[in-house]
């Protein structure tokens, strides 16, 4: 008895230990910059991850209680506007929202703080695996590994404010409810793995995925290894039962009335037709569809799609411009994991080791499986082989470390092994030193357009830059985080990179189609099938609406004094100094011919910040310099006549100004020189006459079409006077 609570009390304090030194290996982020007024708003830090502003927007609407909305018939509508996609049902939402409601901090400090401390609770799940095979010094040093092994970090870091806060924490879970249920056919066992299923899958609709590899894998070793054990066909029954692919809400009793049933001895025939049921009803409730469907789409994509109805539309895809679905070569891939591709290798050895002398440890291979995923599938699949792998170096750690001949030795070098491997991933976080999404001055712009906004308006701007508008503006946006297809993005650039002229009429038409495509799909909620109105996208519809069938004519025609659809609401517009980055990329989505795909040329987009002045000429890379004589430009010692030299500028008292100088009408390329923020640019003609260029660059904008609402050096908003 008193073993028992001896290791009970050890179990508990290394969780507390391991928990601890994850919560403060994430305040090295703030230590580092907290004098950087520029990362804080009302007060504290800003989060890192544009994702989060999504959850934060939900989380904010719950708590407010007090939309407007025209059209809501249910619960949710009551917080926030139709249509305004903030994510009022999800749990991230919700569970923040519940957090900051009950707890004594800042909305601001919540959001910050929670990937802090509930990523860190990983170590529990992990020391727990760790006592069921009897090494508790194995769970400690996993878990402190684990915690802060450096994908896991990067992704849970404080400020990284998203769904991986808890998506390697509940599988974990419910590893170590599936190897405890395995090893000791305990009642018990059931529900909580089912209890664990049931708050993935609410936490992470995705987890199906994972859930089913788990499923499949203690099927395998039911059918293989231990045909005859009634227990195995609970556990996969209450499992299936739990992942049916219907709403929790219905799950949740059911699981807990077959859970009675298995208790009860009269039921206990039953339990081969209970899994047959729960394998039929998770075919017939299409749990199986989305498998393979989600996966696929990740792997195989091809840039630019065609649409298989209407005109056929051709639009550039999102997929080949995000970094994280590309491969990876293996020493990122090694570090991602274990912070060095040493103790990857070892790690790996020592999983393998680990299920050679505990067979149990086999089950944590889905976990292992959809790491290694991501030397095909991105990035982001990496994290959930961290605390497996973990688990692997640490057995190794204290089976060597067992075989030393003093006890004094045997820890010395368990502490020598684990600082070892946590050496690496603590230097990562030393050097990661990220920033936050946005900067003080771009969010006290979209504070005072809060203040100016209706919340129904809409503000347009790449979707980049969509949560995190929504989130500190609370208006709603085109295009965001979640909504960036290729259809609208095309909107997008084409409003940012065409004329000024043609963006503002393309604005008013881009926000009303989209508000006329949710009332036509809401229209259609109460139809049946055959008869609701297919949707198509913006552009399509807008192509017909003014009888076209050709996007090109309609595009073109957009230059004659075209009728445009009645103004329900305003727009305005969010031009960030940081846009100038990405523009080529924001260009490419509509510079294509969307009848047949082809891309149209690129347009001419340079960027110098590192130029070096000389006496004669200002050299703006290896390649690019300018002769300041004559005012001509050399690219690859081929001199290139300049229409025009802009220099940009803040005058004492914080004015804009500029000063156009006009050199060589026939020429195409001309140089802006923006003193403010040391940049040189050479732009065609096409892009110089952009609406982002001249609007956000130049602020040159026909007062009939825009009114300036308000600037500062870091991004400026108008408002479309259409
Ligand atoms: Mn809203």
């Amino acid at each position: 008895m008193n073993s028992i609570t001896q290791e009970t009390r050890l179990t508990v304090v290394y969780i507390l230990v391991a928990f601890t030194f994850s919560v403060l290996m994430r305040m090295i982020w703030i230590y580092q910059f907290n004098d950087y007024e520029m990362f804080k708003y009302a007060g504290e830090f800003m989060i890192n991850t544009n994702d989060g502003y999504f959850w934060a927007e939900g989380a904010r609407d719950l708590l407010s209680g007090s939309g407007t909305n025209p059209m809501g018939e249910n619960f949710y509508d009551k917080f926030h506007q139709f249509n305004d996609l903030s994510p009022v049902s999800t749990a991230t939402a919700h569970l923040t929202a519940l957090l900051a409601w009950m707890l004594p901090f800042s909305f601001e400090s919540i959001i910050l703080y929670m990937p802090v401390y509930l990523s860190s609770l990983v170590v529990i799940p992990i020391i727990l695996i760790a006592k069921s095979i009897d090494n508790l010094e194995m769970g400690l040093i996993a878990a402190l590994l684990a915690s802060i092994a450096w994908s896991y970090y990067n992704r849970t870091m404080i400020g990284y404010y998203d769904t991986d806060m808890l998506n390697i924490v509940l599988p974990m879970f419910l590893l170590w409810s599936i190897t405890w249920a395995i090893k000791t056919n305990q009642d018990k066992y059931l529900i909580i793995t089912a209890l664990d299923i049931l708050v993935y899958r609410w936490w992470y609709p995705q987890s199906y995925a994972l859930e089913f590899s788990f499923f499949g894998l203690i099927l395998v070793y039911a059918l293989v290894f231990d045909r005859k054990n009634m227990y195995n066909y609970k556990l996969l029954a209450i499992m299936m039962f739990a992942m049916l692919n219907i709403d929790g809400f219905i799950r949740f009793p059911l699981v807990l009335a077959v859970f009675f049933m298995f208790k009860q001895e009269h039921y206990q025939k039953y339990v081969y037709h209970l899994f047959a049921i729960s394998v039929a009803l998770f075919f017939i409730s299409g749990g199986f569809n989305p498998i393979w469907g989600k996966l696929t789409a990740y792997i195989f994509d091809s840039s630019i799609q065609a649409g298989d109805e209407g005109l056929g539309l051709h639009f550039f895809t999102v997929m080949q411009t995000i970094r994280e679905a590309g491969k990876i070569p293996f020493e990122t891939f090694a570090n991602r994991i274990s912070g060095h591709t040493v103790s990857f290798i070892v790690s790996c050895f020592g999983y393998v080791y680990l299920v050679y002398k505990h067979k149990i440890m086999i089950f944590a291979l889905p976990l292992v499986g959809l790491g290694f995923l991501a030397s095909v599938g991105g990035l982001r699949f990496t994290i959930y082989a961290v605390p497996v792998l973990a688990l692997g170096i640490a057995f190794l750690i204290t089976e060597l470390s067992s075989k030393m001949p003093t006890n004094k030795l045997k820890y010395l070098s368990i502490i020598a092994f684990t600082l070892m491997v946590l050496l690496p991933n603590y230097k990562h976080i030393e050097a990661y030193r990220i920033p936050t999404v946005m900067n003080a001055s771009e969010v006290a712009i979209l504070d005072k357009l809060k203040e100016v906004a209706q919340r129904d308006d809409y503000v347009i701007s790449w979707w980049d830059y969509g949560y995190p508008i929504r989130y500190y503006a609370d208006v709603k946006t085109l295009g965001d985080g979640g909504k960036h297809s290729g259809s609208v993005n095309f909107g997008l650039s084409f409003v940012l990179t065409a004329s000024p002229e043609l963006a503002a009429k393309m604005a008013r038409l881009d926000v009303e189609f989209t508000e006329r495509s949710f009332i036509i799909r809401k229209e259609n909620m109460d139809k049946n099938e055959s008869e609701q109105t297919k949707v198509f996208s913006n552009i399509e519809e807008m192509t017909k609406a003014y009888d076209f069938d050709d996007t090109n004519d309609f595009l073109y025609s957009l230059q004659t004094d075209v009728k445009l659809p009645k103004k329900t609401r305003d727009i305005y517009f969010y031009l960030p100094h940081q846009m100038l980055n990405i523009y080529p990329t924001v260009k490419i989505f509509s510079n294509l011919d969307l009848m047949n795909g082809e891309q149209e040329k690129a347009p001419f987009f340079f960027v110098s910040r590192n130029f070096k002045e000389t006496q004669e000429k200002i050299i703006l890379n290896s390649a690019v310099f300018m002769d300041k004589k004559d005012l001509t430009l050399s690219i690859k010692d081929k001199k290139v006549a300049i229409k025009r030299f802009v220099k940009t500028g803040y005058t004492k008292d914080m004015r804009f100004s500029k000063n156009i100088k006009y050199i060589n009408e026939s020429a195409d390329l001309s140089i802006i020189y923006m003193s403010a923020y040391n940049t040189f640019l050479v732009l065609d003609e096409d892009t110089y006459n952009s609406m982002y260029i001249q609007l956000s660059v130049l602020e040159e904008y026909d007062k009939s079409l825009f009114e300036q609402v308000v600037v500062n050096p870091h991004a400026k908003i108008y408002k479309l006077k259409l």
